[in-house]
């Protein structure tokens, strides 16, 4: 049987203008940077609503759809503050998936190591099989070399001593010597993407990063947490220092209700009630319980 063409209706489309003026929510720029370390970046390139009502944030993207679930109600900014800051509360998350943003990252490879587990973003990166790696080495500032951490085993402590901090330096200059082998072996031929396999993991790599609102603070929540390596909270914090401006109120009840909130557990809700200690022999939970106290000024 012979295939048919799809058909196509050819119905006139509706252009309909904005009912109130609008403004660029980058003010007509092309990017926003913020540079991070020594080589890194974070550049937000694109947001979705990327024109807004004059009077408005972006966030008007988040209370449009919240609306569809909870009628027109009001359209004060107040009550849209109150609204938006309703839904991070109850985690009634939809609504902030209707905000995107697309970012220009530049950071080491370690970092994107952590960054590319969180999988709900949309990725390109740079090909290090069609184009020669860039001579772009992360050195961690002096404040950055530290001891493990003897408490924390994913984390660092103390500052080193001087000797140990410049024999960990040296290392380093060892590893990007490397780069001058990588080079003269592309040269000569060696294929880029088998050539590459020799660069420490602290070389720069970019990427193009675009993800909503909801998933993007469900990573600056893991991301900005203490708990993270300082390298991926300090992209991190740039992300959120670009975003803020753009979603004023999102940004806020996200810091009120996520990163600067406490999740209690029943055994710590209990041993409020009762005004005992927690109720368990588990050492690790009992100094999870103890911190969160401090933080209470218990
Ligand atoms: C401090 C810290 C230490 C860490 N240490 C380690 C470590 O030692 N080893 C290690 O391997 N990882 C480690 N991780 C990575 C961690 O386990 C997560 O992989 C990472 O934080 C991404 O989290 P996510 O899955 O919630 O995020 P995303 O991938 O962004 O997903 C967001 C949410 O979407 C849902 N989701 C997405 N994809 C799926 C899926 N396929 N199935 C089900 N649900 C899905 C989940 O609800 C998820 O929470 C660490 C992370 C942090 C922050």
């Amino acid at each position: 049987m012979e295939s048919t063409p799809t058909q196509t209706a050819n119905r006139p489309i509706e252009k309909k203008p904005f009912e109130t003026e609008t403004f660029d929510v980058m003010d007509g720029a092309a990017r926003w940077e913020i540079k991070v370390h020594d080589h890194g970046l974070v550049a937000l390139v694109d947001v979705m609503p990327r024109l807004c009502p004059v009077g408005k944030t972006a966030d008007y993207a988040i209370v449009q759809a919240a609306r569809v679930s909870y009628g027109e109600g009001t359209k004060m900014v107040n009550e849209d503050r109150g609204l938006i800051r309703y839904l991070a509360r109850h985690r009634h998350t939809t609504p902030f998936e209707m905000v995107e943003f697309k970012f220009h990252h530049c950071m080491p490879i370690f970092v994107a190591r952590q960054w590319i587990r969180h999988r709900t973003a949309n990725v390109n990166e740079y090909s290090a099989r069609y184009s020669l790696v860039r001579d772009r080495f992360y050195r961690p500032t002096p404040d950055y070399i530290r001891k493990q951490s003897l408490t924390n085993r994913q984390g660092r402590d103390e500052q080193l001593d001087e000797g140990t901090a410049n024999e960990f330096l040296a290392y380093l200059d060892r590893c990007e010597a490397m780069y001058e082998d990588y080079e003269k072996l592309t040269e000569k031929g060696v294929a880029r993407e088998i050539a590459r396999i020799g660069l420490p993991v602290n070389v720069y790599t970019e990427w193009y990063w675009k993800i909503d609102l909801h998933n993007l603070l469900h990573f600056l929540s893991l991301r900005m947490d203490p708990h993270a390596q300082q390298e991926i909270r300090d992209y991190s914090t740039a992300m959120y220092d670009l975003i803020k401006p753009i979603v004023p109120i999102a940004a806020e009840a996200f810091i009120d209700y996520n990163l600067e909130s406490m999740h209690l557990t029943r055994l710590e809700i209990e041993a409020i009630k009762s005004g005992q200690p927690i109720n368990t022999a588990n050492k690790r939970e009992v100094a999870e319980w103890d911190a969160k106290k401090a933080k209470l000024g218990m």
